[in-house]
């Protein structure tokens, strides 16, 4: 049980960087595929023989974009695992829904939500139902303020929700209103459109810094434990954070302690006194 407990959907840094692993393991190249498990043979069937172009996250979706307007549309929700290696892959082990192999490099996914091949207009559509992804460089955080600011929705579901803004998950949007000072049960329609741009360029900051390590981090120099001497954070996630998981410990800033709280079946942690 604990397991499943602990288990969270990758945020969208995680994805972005799959994207540009699988870009570096095939792109340009013919790559074989095969469904060990077999859910996903009809799929693999098709997509075997032909080239991989190019790779690109939006959200938590991973597309591999193959010639002939051929696209792979990866999910991988709660469970889904992508490992990769160098050589020859091994002997395929569990359930094996996709596995990719070049002359110098394979790829195994298990457990996603969802894999499958999506024609142009599909691709189009799946963008389409999703906010603007603050780790691209076509993202427009006007489109998602216009969603927010109509809404009496609490800000951390409108953000938690991948139609208003994509890739951001509970940490990044537990962290953001921490760093931004904002309440998460704040009335979407109470956000002004300059602390809206500040949250935006926030969460770019946060999120390309997560890109670039494979951890998330959103504490500043002055709280570190360096700085201040308290104890590192203990956490198989890694990273300093100012709130997320850490209900009944002192805020990093102000010594209150941290509160946690449901929100659409989802906990919520913020500081009262910094989070007014
Ligand atoms: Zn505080």
């Amino acid at each position: 049980m604990a397991r499943l407990r602990s288990a969270v959907v990758p945020e969208g840094h995680s994805i972005h960087r799959l994207a540009a692993r699988h870009a570096e393991l095939f792109a340009g190249d013919k790559v074989h595929a095969a469904s060990p498990q077999g859910r996903f043979a009809e799929g693999a069937a098709r997509l075997s023989g032909t080239v991989l172009e190019s790779t690109e996250a939006y959200g938590k979706h991973l597309l591999h974009h193959y010639a002939g307007e051929l696209t792979l549309h990866v999910h991988l929700g709660l469970y889904g695992k992508v490992t990769d290696g160098d050589g020859a892959p091994p002997e395929p082990v569990g359930q094996i829904r996709l596995r990719l192999a070049s002359d110098r490099h394979w790829l195994d996914l298990r457990g996603p939500t969802a894999c499958e091949l999506l024609d142009p207009p599909e691709v189009r559509a799946l963008r389409e139902r999703l906010g603007p992804d603050p780790l691209r460089a076509d993202a427009d955080p006007a489109r998602a303020y216009a969603r927010i600011v109509r809404s009496s929705t609490a800000l951390a579901a409108l953000l938690l929700d991948q139609s208003v803004v994509a890739g951001t998950g509970l940490i990044f949007v537990t962290e953001a209103l921490f760093r931004a000072g904002l309440p998460p049960t704040l009335p979407g329609r109470q956000l002004t459109a300059a602390a809206w741009r500040d949250l935006w360029v926030d969460l770019v900051e946060l999120m390309t810094l997560a890109v670039a390590h494979g951890r998330i981090d959103t504490v500043r120099p002055a709280h570190l434990p360096e700085a201040t001497g308290r104890a590192p954070r203990v956490d198989r996630h890694g990273g300093e954070v100012y709130v997320y998981r850490r209900p009944g410990q002192p805020c990093h800033v102000c010594g209150t302690e941290v509160r946690r709280g449901t929100l659409a079946g989802r906990n919520l942690y913020w500081c009262p006194t910094c989070q007014r």
